[in-house]
């Protein structure tokens, strides 16, 4: 059971008053370590801000337990989405936490900072006998991940790796998420004067409309589909010669999403050629979709930390990525799960003391309770 409610808050109105936008996280990076010190932990800090730009690297720490039991990663993220600059945690009388509604509440993720921070200060304040676990937290979550992907993963040791990022009711873990590819498709066409000599050009918006009219866009099965972005075009007297279409593909099968993108960069090329036009078309993947069995033994360990609380444990597949999607291509096992937060990505974000004590007392429960 953990104790000392006021902390909590405190700690979790203090995290989300600090500026944390990506590639900009040092004011929370230090609020966590100042944390974490106060608990006599000390934190290594990784050299991806030089990669990256930012102000701040990756953060990991290892507080050792019972080497008996199978030591437990626990992740959460230190950046949050715009407008975040000068947000305040609004604690209304009721228990509801907001912000002030001119800027993102941040509990994603200070609700997984948070609850990980306080189940660890429980966990040693008390002086329970508890796993091994390894703390990293990561910046640039919200731009695709890219933190993450520079963090150098052959430090840990554990297998078992909590991500503390789903929005909903504590007591929500996503066993599965979506591999993401975007793609980019250039048409190539040729300028002219659209007065003079309208047959000398070759319309590069028109072939792009074209080809765009022949996707189907929305979900499909398991997959979805998207165009986000077109733009081209130079001026009203001129046939464009270029246009950019963008887009993503998701889905839970890494081979159908691949096969899907190749299936629309073979249409917009043929549509391209059919006008006399090429393009050039390009895709990133984000990331590579993963599937955490409910039987394994990590969702009957989370299971048996919510009932411990009294939470029901309710296990959904997600169409948002997050860190896990990584920790699983490098052969961790992964859930990821809610702590507290909802209305995500909005000035209507919101928590509650409830859920945030509820979330801590799972992580504590996962510390103390399970053999991993
Ligand atoms: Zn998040």
């Amino acid at each position: 059971m953990i104790t000392n409610k006021e902390k909590l808050l405190d700690l979790f109105c203090r995290l989300v008053s600090c500026d944390s936008p990506s590639y900009g996280e040092n004011a929370v990076r230090d609020a966590v370590i100042s944390e974490l010190k106060s608990l006599g932990i000390s934190v290594e800090e990784d050299g991806t801000a030089e990669k990256t730009g930012g102000t701040c690297g990756n953060l990991y720490a290892k507080i050792d337990g019972d080497p008996s039991l199978a030591p437990v990663l626990l992740s959460a993220h230190l950046d949050t989405v715009e407008p975040s600059v000068g947000k305040k945690a609004v604690v209304h009388p009721d228990g509801l936490i907001s912000s002030a509604k001119d800027t993102v509440l941040g509990a994603d993720d200070a609700a997984g900072l948070t609850s990980i921070l306080h189940a660890i200060r429980n966990v040693i304040e008390k002086g329970v006998s508890h796993r091994p676990v390894e703390l990293v937290f990561d910046v640039c979550e919200e731009r695709y991940c890219v933190g993450i992907q520079k963090f150098d993963y052959s430090k840990i040791s554990a297998k078992q790796v909590y991500v503390l990022d789903v929005d909903g009711r504590v007591g929500r873990a996503a066993t599965q998420a979506p591999s993401i590819v975007q793609y980019k498709a250039v048409f190539n066409g040729r300028a002219a004067h659209s007065g003079f000599s309208p047959e000398e050009g070759l319309h590069a918006i028109k072939t792009a409309a074209e080809a765009i009219s022949k996707i189907s866009c929305g979900r499909t099965g398991d997959m979805t589909v998207n165009i986000g972005s077109v733009s081209g075009g130079i001026a009203d007297n001129i046939v464009p010669p270029e246009c950019t279409v963008t887009g993503e593909i998701r889905g839970f099968n890494n081979e159908k999403v691949a096969a899907k993108t190749d299936e629309i960069g073979a249409l917009m090329k043929s549509v391209a050629e059919k006008n006399g036009l090429s393009c050039d078309f390009s895709r990133t993947v984000i990331c590579r979709a993963f599937k955490t069995g409910e039987t394994s033994e990590i969702c009957r360990n989370y299971a048996e930390a919510c009932k411990k609380s009294g939470v029901i444990p309710e296990f959904i597949k997600t169409y948002g990525a997050s860190t896990n999607n990584h920790w699983s291509e490098w052969g961790f096992c992964g859930l990821v799960i809610s702590c507290g937060m909802n209305n995500c990505h909005s000035v209507e974000e919101w928590t509650t003391a409830d859920e945030l004590c509820r979330s801590a007392e799972i992580v504590y429960n996962i510390i103390t309770d399970c053999k991993g």
